[in-house]
């Protein structure tokens, strides 16, 4: 141990295992509905139990603590819960790997983070705490299953998926890297399963609008969410297909004014048309061995812009139906079955992916809107301009030809004005065993008929072999799968598929609201009184799949007449990644830090301390040892300062009163304008590494005031403006470093905690700034006049009157001799 951290190290783990104590023998953050107060709802992303909390999570659940903390002190009624993500593929993982039933590895892995999370000393209500796969839990979201099923918003059907051969399971497209699966390296299939959906498509134009209703939330999360919504107008029409009488290829695009620069069009290798289209048995074998070939690729791979597009030319040809010509007509890759029609009209100068193909394949590009001088030719337009090569669009706006175009396919009825989304149902199913399970039962002679309410939940079985192979474990376990109908109560087999976690993390923080609640999935007075949440901290990485998905079930829970709440979160906040010498902290990068051994070292409050100062929220934070040592030592100079000071502090009044000394009048200020820059950089701009830094500032000056004061300033004023300093030091900060914070503010003959203190405000009086005018003379004679504040330094005055542009021409070609300061009247300059 280097000998400054010997000396540097006040007793944290003794006092940070006291007040966590204390904290929770009080219960003190634990709260119940209270109409008289007003709310505030803040929250963390809940963790997935991996085993062991990361330097992310102390980051993020900092940053929650610092708000929740801050806003009890400003006289909220604040509800600061946590909770587990419980269900999901690690767990199974384990098992297959070491043995362990997934709710063994899940338990103790919770006890093992809740323990860390203890230690970090956050301000949770843990008497609401949660865990996703407890059945008093899922049961409510298998009642809402069946009511969703009752009104269509659950639906099942066949789809296309990525099937991985030996692991036996679906993938989702993450999973799919270079086609092949991310756990086992297999080729991946494309393979048609029954599987379940929600409806979320039926929300796509509320959740689109709200995206305009939501102030709180970062602009960079509402574009992605837009962008993933993917809402698109248009035209859709039909391309005969040449010599094929009837046949038509029906097209969706967003431009139908450059219909005239149409020179190919493409279907999507899965098109059902296809094998229509086909003419013999050689271009059949081409197909599909082109359609093997693309099934290979993710979809994420297919719609990469910078990878080059494979396509597949058909015998067929097409007809352009404003030109009345037969263009070419291909299979591609970049072409979606699941977007639009499956097929598109391709105008290569005016789309940079139809562009690139049509270089690769030799196909003319039609130029249909005036581009800007200059233009390169591998650049395709797609800004405004006037339409030119476009027969009856010819002198058109953009806008114009596209009405006109739309308005000239529905007078001869090829087609008709459309919205499209890029957006589609969520599939929820998953044949994993450590999920949800789906409350669908198969009877032989009534269908899908879903279980009684009063029979819920559907629970988990426990004694189930897990293998990683042959599907859902569930689907062995006959205790589980052999059931009655409950429509005929003759034999019926239950759905072996559990739900996506993501169904779960759609409303915990519902359940938060009343997480003992027995009558249903919450009680809906107290989610009316705690939601929405005020804040939602989390990861960028969530700003589509789970913030969006948590904002349709909401809805879906609204229509159901379960809770009068539009949106789930008033603001959001997406904190950056914890990077380490240029990466991401990782196992597999060898650049992870542990926090147990970080706050065993230097206690939670220097590691909250520093995760909050090393960067602004929303900015990824650049780990470094110094950056810990330096918040230690900031931490440890407060504590030696309040014990070296003690009696003194203990004896004085807690505020500076009556005329202060000139001296003690400007330290007043600094105190009161620290409180200022600190209210307005947690209040409104969440800059918590400035405020901590106006804290740092602060202590500086109360230290030189203490050494510059034990001469100039009268003993009792010096000691109260101390007391005033360090209290306000203390209440300032206890926000993020709460164990140290509560210590001294106890030190100091508080009783009360001092999370029970009202957040200070900044004494106007102390703001205002004194001023005189002093007289500026030079051989006696007055030459100038200065502004200077009440109690200046005479230094800084005497430069000031130097400097000064009327003094300065009196000076000219002199020599100073001697500059006499009369404090707060006059400055005489005396040359020879
Ligand atoms: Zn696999
Ligand atoms: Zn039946």
């Amino acid at each position: 141990m280097a000998s400054d951290e010997r000396v540097d190290r006040y007793p944290f783990a003794e006092i940070e295992a006291k007040w966590q104590r204390a904290w929770e023998d009080a219960k003190q953050f634990e709260v119940t509905e209270d109409p008289r107060r007003p709310k505030y709802y803040c929250l963390e992303m809940f963790p997935y139990p991996s085993g062991r909390i990361h330097m992310g999570h102390v980051r993020v659940y900092a940053i929650g603590d610092l708000i929740a903390r801050y806003k009890w002190m400003r006289g909220f009624n604040v509800l600061h819960p946590m909770g587990w993500d419980a269900f999901g593929l690690p767990a199974e993982n384990a098992a297959i790997d070491n043995g362990v039933h997934p709710a063994v590895w899940t338990h103790e892995n919770i006890r093992n983070m809740r323990t860390q999370l203890r230690r970090m000393g956050i301000s949770y209500d843990w008497s609401r705490e949660l865990a996703t796969c407890d059945p008093e839990y899922y049961r409510w979201e298998q009642l809402v299953f069946i009511r969703m099923f009752e009104r269509g918003l659950a639906y099942r059907k066949r789809s296309r998926v990525n099937w991985c051969p030996s692991c036996q399971t679906v993938l989702a497209n993450e999973q799919v890297e270079a086609g092949r699966c991310w756990r086992c390296d297999s080729e991946v299939e494309p393979r048609d399963i029954d599987g379940w959906f929600f409806k979320i498509t039926q929300y796509a134009d509320e959740l689109l609008e709200w995206c305009e209703r939501l102030p709180g939330w970062p602009e960079r999360v509402l574009t992605m969410q837009r962008n993933w919504i993917g809402r698109s107008e248009g035209a859709e029409f039909d391309l005969p297909v040449a010599s094929r009488d009837g046949l038509k290829i029906r097209v969706f695009t967003t431009r139908p004014d450059t219909s005239f620069g149409m020179t190919y069009a493409v279907l999507a290798p899965e098109h059902p048309l296809v094998d229509t289209l086909v003419t013999d048995a050689d271009e059949r074998a081409k197909v599909a061995a082109f359609r093997q070939e693309v099934a290979r690729e993710s979809e994420i791979e297919r719609l990469a812009a910078d990878r080059p597009k494979r396509g597949l030319r058909l015998r067929a040809q097409a007809v352009n139906p404003f030109t009345g010509r037969e263009i070419p007509l291909f299979l591609a890759d970049y072409v979606l079955m699941g977007y639009g029609t499956g097929a598109i009209m391709a105008v290569p100068a005016q789309d940079q992916r139809d562009l690139e193909f049509a270089r690769e394949h030799d196909l003319p590009v039609v130029v249909t809107v005036t581009r800007p001088a200059g233009w390169p030719d591998d650049q395709a337009y797609t800004g405004d301009g006037i339409v030119i090569n476009s027969g009856f669009l010819d002198g058109m706006t953009v806008p114009a030809a596209k009405r006109a175009a739309t308005a000239w396919l529905e007078e001869r009825r090829l087609g008709e004005r459309k919205v499209n989304y890029r957006l589609r149902d969520w599939g929820i199913s998953r044949q994993r065993y450590w999920g949800a399970p789906i409350p669908i039962l198969f009877c032989d002679r009534c269908g899908m008929v879903p279980e009684r309410e009063e029979r819920l939940p559907v629970v988990l079985p426990e004694d189930v072999q897990i293998s990683g192979k042959g599907g859902s474990p569930l689907a062995e376990v006959a205790t589980f799968v052999n059931a009655t109908c409950p429509r005929c109560a003759g034999p019926a087999r239950r759905e072996t598929d559990t739900m996506d976690t993501f169904v779960e993390s759609s409303w915990y923080f519902l359940r938060y609201c009343s997480p003992h609640h027995t009558g249903g999935m919450f009680d809906r007075a107290a989610a009316e009184y705690w939601m929405p949440v005020d804040v939602y901290i989390g990861g960028v990485e969530h700003a589509v799949l789970h913030l969006l998905y948590a904002r349709f079930y909401t809805k879906v829970l609204r229509d159901l007449d379960l809770v009068a709440v539009d949106e789930p979160f008033a603001a959001q906040l997406s904190q950056g990644m914890v990077i380490k010498d240029g990466a991401k902290m990782s196992k597999s990068k060898g650049n992870v830090v542990d926090p147990d051994d970080l706050i065993r070292r230097f206690g939670a409050d220097t590691a909250r301390l520093f995760s909050l100062f090393a960067a602004p929220p929303e900015k990824d934070l650049d780990w470094n040892d110094r950056g810990v040592e330096g918040a230690s030592r900031f931490l440890n100079r407060i504590w030696r300062f309040v014990q070296t000071h003690r009696d003194e502090l203990r004896g004085a009044p807690r505020r500076a009163a009556g005329t202060l000394s000139p001296a003690g009048t400007v330290f007043r200020r600094t105190i009161h304008e620290t409180i200022q820059r600190v209210t307005q950089d947690l209040d409104t701009d969440m800059h918590f590494n400035t405020a901590i830094s106006a804290v740092m500032e602060l202590m500086n000056a109360l230290i030189d005031f203490e050494r510059a004061s034990v001469d100039g300033v009268a003993g009792a004023e010096r000691a109260a403006l101390l007391r005033e300093a360090v209290e306000h030091v203390l209440l300032l900060l206890g926000p993020v470093s709460p164990h140290l914070a509560e210590e001294l503010w106890a030190g100091l003959g508080h009783a009360e905690s001092l999370f029970r203190q009202p957040w200070p405000v900044a004494d106007p009086a102390a703001l205002t700034r004194d001023e005189v005018v002093i007289v500026v003379q030079v051989d006696g004679r007055v030459r100038g006049r200065l502004t200077v504040e009440a109690g200046a330094a005479e230094g800084e005055v005497r430069a000031r009157a130097l400097a000064d542009d009327k003094v300065r021409p009196w000076l000219d070609g002199r020599q100073v001799a001697n500059v006499v300061v009369v404090p707060g009247r006059l400055v005489n300059v005396v040359t020879r």
